[in-house]
């Protein structure tokens, strides 16, 4: 068993690597990606880590991206995954990431001002205390929790942080075919993420267009197991990487306590398995 898609405290996972190597050794998982929003910090202090527990560790990214497809006037948000499976990613690559941090800091800056600009005393430095490098809304979620502004994270996003309720701040974010081909140059294997955000197995038709295009844009994969994918939308996404000759990818997703009920491996109720002939075929491909 293996799983290509975690995330440490280092963006949105409640996991330290630390904690994340040694819970992946426990639980007996043979290989371990790590897919951090925007920064590979988490994978480099995991790196000598796994090498002592012995397990097989994958330099994962996930991106962030905007998708201007015509359907709305902001574009809608698209995850892309980057597995760096031959070469460490170079050094231009963290550099376009390091640039990314900052327009996400702009952000929250700008964000932290809306919401007390609304009577919420938020400050960044409350924030960024909670996220680290990449504090992002749900840690803004949990210290308007914390401070009783709302009832709960969820509450936080519907009434400010979602991007239809009043606190919300755009951010600059890469496009689609710019993520894809910062991954691809950097000699990395694109892939998208969850595909099930974008549409289930009851829209086959459309997934297939969407698909098409993305392929089109250079994607080279396709996340077809995830603790969100109920066992039609896996087929789905399977038939669809046949298709357009895309490598297939899976993993949990796994978030630590920050997305309870998803386990690490193992998904929710036991719906993510991926074999290990999945990073095998990866790596050869
Ligand atoms: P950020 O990258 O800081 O803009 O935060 C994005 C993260 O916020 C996503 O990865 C989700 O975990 C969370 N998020 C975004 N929109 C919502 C929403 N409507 N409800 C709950 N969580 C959300
Ligand atoms: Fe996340
Ligand atoms: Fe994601
Ligand atoms: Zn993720």
């Amino acid at each position: 068993m293996i799983d290509l898609h975690t995330h440490t405290h280092e963006s949105d996972g409640s996991l330290s690597p630390d904690q994340l190597v040694r819970a992946a050794a426990d639980s007996g998982l043979e290989a371990l990606g790590i897919c951090d929003h925007d920064t590979f910090a988490g994978y480099d202090r995991a790196v000598p880590l796994a090498r002592a527990a012995g397990l097989d560790l994958v330099c994962g990214i996930e991106l962030s991206t905007k998708w201007s497809d015509g359907a709305r006037a902001s574009g809608r948000s698209v995850h892309v995954l980057g597995y760096f499976l031959r070469q460490p990613p170079p050094a231009d690559f963290r550099a376009w990431l390091a640039h990314l941090q900052a327009a996400r800091r702009d952000r929250n800056r700008r964000l932290a001002a809306r919401l007390q600009s609304l009577g919420m005393d938020v400050r960044l430095e409350e924030v960024e205390a909670l996220g680290r490098t990449l504090a992002g809304r749900p840690h803004f979620a949990r210290l308007m929790v914390e401070k009783g502004y709302v009832a709960n994270v969820q509450e936080a996003f519907d009434r400010y942080l979602a991007e239809s309720a009043q606190a919300y701040v755009e951010r600059e974010e890469p496009l689609l075919d710019a993520g894809i081909r910062r991954i691809a140059e950097a000699g990395g294997l694109p892939a998208l993420a969850h595909p099930v955000r974008l549409g289930t197995a009851t829209e086959a038709a459309r997934m297939h267009d969407v698909v098409g295009a993305m392929r089109q844009m250079g994607l080279q994969g396709i996340e077809v197991w995830h603790s969100d994918h109920a066992p039609a939308d896996r087929d789905l996404y399977a038939a669809l990487a046949d298709r357009f000759g895309l490598a297939v990818t899976g993993g949990t997703d796994f978030h630590g306590e920050n997305k309870p009920g998803v386990a690490l491996g193992t998904g929710i109720g036991g719906n993510v398995c991926v074999p290990r002939t999945v990073l095998e075929k990866l790596r050869s491909s």
